[in-house]
């Protein structure tokens, strides 16, 4: 897959640009003169399948709400190389306040969630982990390593980094994981086939449908369930701040509230599936976590809602469909 150097340009003015180098130069170079029939190699090679929506959902129930907590704390910083304390104080913040207050937040209204957790994140904040695990109801998902990019990295460094974080994760929390989502969503070119062989049952990281379907490989079934993300449904856009590298201006909460909502309702609708991307060293402030309670107060007005972990809305879209293996 691509490397990307960084190559200064401008002495003076401190310029750099990306320089993308292809497996394939000539691919790469002029993808305008490739074949339909490159072009459909190229973009078949994961794609969604059938529609995994059932009849209907556990107990007659019309919606499966699926609530997500990235984990990531200090990880990020920690790829990036930037090793600054405070920086790595924003991570602090999600294992220090932030978890306890969503784990209290859920208990409150008795619904499970998925945590996906960097091998480094669980390694560094053990407590919480076992904190999230003694609740019984809620899933703990891979989420790499150190938040790597899986694009940058071969298929042999991808392939031991997921290993090394299912070991990790398995030994934490005494069960092994069954589902992904990939760090910054960065599914590569080698991810669906390490996904297969070390067996997972989902991923959580693409995004085309709103509802969960089945991922083909170059046109076949693989019996992979996909739960979809979009970047409207994580909190990450609204509330993200980068001081020196792009404007993120903050939202109100209650303006992320509507969204959400319109979303929730027309999922509701559909009858399908609702699933909401959130960090905790970014939902987990005050205000932000009134919303959530807020929004959680809204879902919980509608009739027969299915609150669920990724794998429990997983194992029922694939069994319950029966078409797949
Ligand atoms: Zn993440």
């Amino acid at each position: 897959m691509k490397k990307c150097l960084l190559i200064p340009i401008s002495l003076s003015a401190l310029m750099i640009f990306s320089v993308c180098c292809a497996k394939n130069p000539t691919q790469e170079e002029k993808p305008w003169e490739w074949s339909l029939e490159q072009v459909q190699s190229e973009v078949n090679r994961v794609r969604a399948g059938k529609d995994l929506t059932p009849e209907s959902w556990p107990g007659g129930t019309r919606v499966a709400i699926a609530l997500s907590f990235d984990f990531d704390a200090e990880t990020n910083a920690l790829r990036d190389l930037n090793l600054s304390p405070g920086t790595f104080s924003q991570g602090e913040y999600a294992a220090r306040v932030a978890i306890p207050r969503i784990l209290a937040l859920l208990d409150k209204y008795d619904i499970p969630a998925s945590f996906f957790v960097p091998a480094v994140s669980a390694l560094l904040h053990k407590e919480e982990i076992q904190a999230i695990v003694s609740k019984n109801r809620h899933e703990i998902g891979l989420h790499g390593w150190i938040h790597e990019r899986n694009s940058l990295l071969s298929e042999h460094e991808e392939s031991d980094l997921m290993y090394k974080s299912f070991d990790t994760l398995k030994e934490l929390t005494g069960k092994a994981p069954v589902g992904i989502r990939t760090p910054s969503w960065d599914f590569s070119q080698h991810t669906l086939a390490i996904i297969k062989e070390m067996g997972l049952l989902y991923d959580s990281s693409l995004m085309a449908d709103d509802r969960p379907y089945e991922i083909l490989e170059d046109g076949k079934s693989t019996g992979v369930v996909e739960l979809p993300v979009e970047w409207l449904l994580d909190d990450y856009p609204y509330f993200g701040f980068s001081r020196y590298s792009s404007v993120r201006p903050h939202i109100k909460p209650m303006d992320v509230f509507a969204v959400w909502a319109a979303e929730f309702e027309k999922a509701y609708d559909e009858g399908t599936l609702f699933v909401l991307t959130m960090h905790p060293k970014y939902i987990g402030h005050r205000s932000r976590m009134s919303m959530l309670e807020t929004l959680i107060q809204y879902m919980q007005t509608h009739d027969q809602v299915w609150f669920a972990t990724h794998e429990e809305i997983a194992r029922y879209v694939k069994e319950g469909d029966g078409t797949i293996e």
